[in-house]
């Protein structure tokens, strides 16, 4: 039974040996991730996870803001064939 942790991707585990999850150092600072595919990713494109996550409370509305762009650009697309008729 150890304290709680934070995984680099954002998953808190409880009640689990953190010395069971893999770990890495970057920027001197002693990251964890929650499995071996995760830390691969991260040990690939580092900057690309860490501005992933930093990102990933925005993340939702982004998406729902890209969602309504696209449904705009349909509707125009849909009434601009209307008129060509
Ligand atoms: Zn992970």
């Amino acid at each position: 039974m150890g304290k709680p942790f934070a995984t680099l991707c954002g998953r808190i585990i409880r009640d689990a040996n953190p010395e069971e999850y893999p770990s890495t150092e970057h920027r001197n600072k002693k990251i964890k991730l929650c499995s071996q595919s995760c830390l691969d990713s991260f040990l690939e494109e580092p900057t690309v996870l860490c501005k992933v996550h930093l990102k990933s409370e925005k993340t939702a509305q982004q998406i729902q803001q890209e969602l309504a762009s696209v449904l705009d650009s349909w509707r125009k697309f849909y009434d601009s064939s209307k008129k060509s008729d």
